[in-house]
């Protein structure tokens, strides 16, 4: 329900100390660099519970960058990013568990090939000590139920089609009780009759609630999921706001540029 979900606080709401009010997500100032080439060059982002943020824009202008500083597979050059008030940044910061809060999602599935598809699941929580074996593995018949995928807990991921290991992928994220998704073009490696049961899962999710950042060049997806949407380009956000605004009224000139182009 997009009345209710994603609603903002007035800026400078005092913290309340139950984290009412306060961002899943902050990103503040965010400069990458590799080498001399400035990738990311100023973000200001902020991400409420339960908000869905597609984020769009050209090859090459950091949105994998920028996803991947959000869980620190990149180090940031410069600015902070907080998780449920947590500088992820901050010296000391206890990355793994920050972590532990922010599933993700990458265009090439990457499933562990010599586990099954329900080892893909239990692995992670059973090594870390999150479950034990027994309570993985109802979990991860559960979450293969919700992405349709129950009957194949015992297939091997080089039996699934593309679109299934996705499902797959993204049950295996949510195995590790994230509160919050990042996604990163999943359907752009997919045939084409693939794509709409990878969306149809990231919708249901949207739906429940979950607080997701979707790199994306589905537009028609973007436009329907949403709350917001996030045109990058050259480092920086270009423009943001209502999918309808963005995308079918952008008011910049490389927005409309850019959307002439994939629209
Ligand atoms: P997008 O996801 O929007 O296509 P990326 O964030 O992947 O863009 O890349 C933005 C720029 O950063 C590109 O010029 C890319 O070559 C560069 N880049 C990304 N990762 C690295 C890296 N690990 N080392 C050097 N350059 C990188
Ligand atoms: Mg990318």
């Amino acid at each position: 329900d997009k009345t209710t979900k994603g609603a903002t606080t007035p800026a400078g709401a005092p913290a309340t100390g139950d984290k009412a009010g306060q961002p899943k997500i902050r990103i503040t100032g965010l400069r990458k660099s590799f080498g001399d080439n400035e990738v990311l060059s100023g973000i200001d982002l902020d991400v409420q519970p339960g908000e869905v943020v597609c984020v769009i824009g050209p090859s090459g202008s950091g949105k994998s960058t920028m996803l991947r500083c959000i869980n620190r597979l990149e180090e940031p050059t410069s600015g902070d990013i907080v998780i449920d008030g947590e500088s992820i940044c901050a010296p000391g910061a206890d990355v793994d568990r920050i972590r532990r809060h922010l599933g993700m999602v990458f265009q090439q599935f990457n499933l562990f090939p010599h586990y099954s598809v329900r080892e893909n699941l239990t692995y992670a929580p059973v090594q870390l000590k999150l479950m034990g074996q027994a309570e993985a593995d109802k979990v991860a018949m559960d979450l293969l139920a919700r992405v349709g995928m129950a009957d194949k807990a015992d297939a091997m991921p080089r039996s699934l089609s593309g679109g299934q290991q996705q499902r797959v992928a993204i049950a295996r994220a949510l195995a590790m009780q994230p509160d919050i998704m990042l996604f990163d073009e999943p359907t752009s490696a997919l045939d084409p009759e693939m794509v709409h049961e990878v969306l149809d899962v990231m919708r249901e999710l949207a739906d429940d609630g979950m607080t997701m950042v979707i790199v994306t060049h589905e537009m028609g997806f973007a436009h329907d999921v949403a709350d917001r949407v996030i045109f990058i380009d050259g480092g920086v956000i270009v423009e943001q706001g209502d999918p309808e605004q963005v995308m079918h009224h952008p008011r910049n000139e490389r927005t409309k540029s850019f959307l002439s182009k994939v629209l």
